[in-house]
């Protein structure tokens, strides 16, 4: 039986030219023309001013906290149900993570809980677009506005996400991406930070390169990271930017060909196909089990695993994390909905090089399983 892997990246298009090209010249630190034509390629394509390429989606949520000297004591609304990226830097400089619990449906941070977890010491809300879907943005910008906060728009998942015809990665005071083997979009490792905010933008530049000043190179105000991307990673990703629609298609054929064949699959919460403010783009096709008192989500893949169908768990709620208790924040079990997430969700292989007859093993094989 074949094995199906969770993920596989899909190379198929200049990848290998523009990488040789990189070979070639010599160009393979982070100099070179692939950089800046990443950079400003992604800011068009985003609609953005402004593109910063840096090493992984971790360092751009890093840098993006950073960039807007978010310190001790502030307060940062940030969805539970998400990766532990979103929260390091936070934790690092002592200001504190107020989670916000999932939605049941969506996935996405309940947007209806955001306003009443605001205090006098909220700097930034952090939005994560989950899996595929958007966070329902108008609410949230509605509350950014009155407060005046921030909005730091992880949108590591959401390349070519659509909102309300505005793409995802353009609605945070500052917003990240990641570009990591199992994104829509690959450099192996590698992201970007968008923004329109040009003194925001310097900032992070700087930061992605150990603050070193231009007139005083190795003298320094500050400290920042080598967070830089590398041109063979630009190249990469400027041959799959031009895939992007190709790439794009690929993911919605196999959601919609997922979502079609399990339609009747009882046990399981299916992704939801579109709301009023998008359609989602199925980053990963996750399904959560409805009966998990005779079906965990653990149970559920290890049947499949035996079945050679790769899989991967849901998120474990940030509020749950055992390291908050070093950052003396006790939040956990605030978070119930990510937490039955965590507990009864999975996801399928989703990978960009997924083929169609893979898809059609993967529904036999989990309707054989679960029917
Ligand atoms: C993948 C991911 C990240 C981290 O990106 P890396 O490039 O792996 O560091 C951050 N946030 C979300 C929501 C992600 O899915």
């Amino acid at each position: 039986m074949e094995y199906i892997p969770l993920n596989s990246p899909n190379l198929s298009g200049n990848e290998r030219k523009y990488l040789l090209e990189c070979i070639e010249t010599g160009w393979v630190s982070s100099e070179g023309p692939f950089i800046e034509k990443f950079e400003h390629s992604y800011a068009k394509y985003v609609g953005r001013t402004h593109a910063i390429a840096v090493s992984s989606g971790t360092a751009a949520i890093d840098i993006a906290v950073s960039s807007l000297k978010i310190g001790e004591g502030d307060e940062v609304i940030v969805p539970s149900f998400s990766i532990i990226s979103c929260i390091n830097q936070i934790l690092r400089v002592g200001a504190i993570p107020i989670f916000v619990d999932a939605d049941q449906k969506t996935w996405n941070m309940n947007v209806d809980q955001v306003g009443e977890l605001i205090t006098a010491k909220t700097r930034a809300i952090m939005v994560v677009h989950t899996y595929g879907l958007p966070t329902d943005m108008d609410p949230i910008i509605s509350l950014a506005e009155k407060y005046e906060l921030q909005i730091i728009e992880d949108a590591a998942e959401a390349h070519g996400l659509v909102y309300r015809n505005k793409l995802c990665g353009s609605f945070g005071t500052i917003s990240t991406m990641s570009f990591y083997a199992n994104k829509h979009l690959t450099t192996g490792e590698g992201g970007m930070i968008t923004t329109d905010d040009k003194g925001l933008a310097e900032r992070c530049r700087s930061l992605r390169n150990l603050c070193f000043q231009p007139d005083a190179r190795f003298i320094h105000e500050e400290l920042g990271w080598n967070y830089r991307m590398t041109s063979m990673q630009a190249a990469l990703g400027l041959a799959q930017l031009e895939r992007t629609s190709e790439i794009l298609q690929i993911k919605k054929l196999m959601g919609n060909s997922y979502n079609m064949a399990f339609q009747n699959l009882n046990s399981f919460q299916l992704p939801i196909k579109t709301t009023d403010y998008a359609e989602n783009q199925y980053w990963v096709y996750g399904l959560v089990s409805k009966l998990p008192s005779q079906l965990s989500g653990s149970q559920a893949r290890k049947l499949l695993e035996s079945n050679g169908v790769g899989t991967r768990p849901f998120f474990y709620p940030l509020c749950d994390q055992p390291v908050l208790s070093r950052y003396g924040i006790k939040s956990e079990g605030s978070c119930p909905v990510a937490r039955y997430l965590y507990e009864n969700g999975f996801y399928l292989p989703s990978g960009t090089a997924i083929t169609t007859s893979q898809i059609q093993q993967v529904i036999e094989r989990v309707n054989n399983v679960f029917t």
